[in-house]
């Protein structure tokens, strides 16, 4: 008997590796206002510590020692400016989704549970997000960007989710990929399944429930690296939920 009653789930990273349409739309709202830098792929991957897009721009310019000073409301249109960038290089590009994202999900529905979105970012780019890859009326709870006053790691935005739910500790399973969805989802009482993003893979994971290469398909299982195993199938079902939440409470 399955008695796990929610999914949740990050976005980038997890959902799909958006991460370098992120990278790229920056790079682009940057030289659109004329600022003389661009984020190569090692300077992004530092910089995805910070969470949340206008958080992530302060303070590189903070640590950056000849970066113009730029007002709030500047450094506000900026962002909103790559959020536009993005949002069109999705629509142009996509961004496909993750091994076994669309399989889980379809399985998780059926059986009834709840399915959350939880991410640090904005409304807008979430929404164009569902929008191209299908998964528009898929979730139950949607759940981004400056919807609580602090981003993950603090776990705010998956208390407000386990109280929009109506969730007991350990009644649902979350799937990041990062250290900071990590941490953001187990202070809140969810156990935690990840899987490691093309810019997280190297992250420390040890408190996770499960540490899984990706959710896996028939045909294309996935390494299981932490936690439960998922047995013949390589893939991560209700059934293995089941399990990642059992490894919350041992
Ligand atoms: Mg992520």
């Amino acid at each position: 008997m399955v008695g796990v009653k929610a999914l949740l789930l990050d976005l980038d990273g997890t959902l799909a590796e958006t991460e370098e349409l992120h990278r790229e739309a920056f790079n682009r709202a940057f030289r659109e206002a004329g600022l003389p830098f661009s984020w190569d792929r090692p300077l992004y991957k530092a910089l995805l510590e910070v969470t949340g897009g206008k958080e992530r721009i302060a303070h590189f310019l903070r640590s950056f020692p000849d970066a113009p000073r730029l007002s709030e409301e500047a450094l506000t249109r900026l962002h909103q400016r790559k959020n536009a960038l993005y949002e069109a290089l999705l629509r142009e590009e996509g961004a496909p989704l993750r091994p076994g994202v669309r399989r889980l999900l379809g399985e998780a529905r059926e059986a009834g549970l709840l399915l959350a979105l939880v991410t640090t970012t904005s409304p807008e780019n979430a929404r164009a997000f569902l929008e191209t890859s299908g998964l528009k009326g898929v979730f139950h709870l949607v759940l981004a960007g400056d919807i609580v006053p602090h981003k993950k790691p603090d776990p705010a935005i998956y208390h407000l989710a386990r109280k929009e739910l109506g969730l007991g500790e350990g009644e649902g399973v979350a799937v990041e990929d990062s250290r900071n969805g990590l941490l953001s989802a187990r202070g809140a009482g969810f156990p935690v399944l990840i899987t490691p993003g093309l810019y997280t893979a190297d992250q420390d994971f040890s408190e996770a429930q499960g540490v899984a290469e990706h959710l896996g398909e028939p045909g294309h299982p996935a390494r299981f690296l932490q936690g439960p195993r998922a047995g013949e199938r390589g893939v991560v079902d209700l059934d293995y939920l089941e399990e990642v939440r059992g490894w919350w409470s041992t």
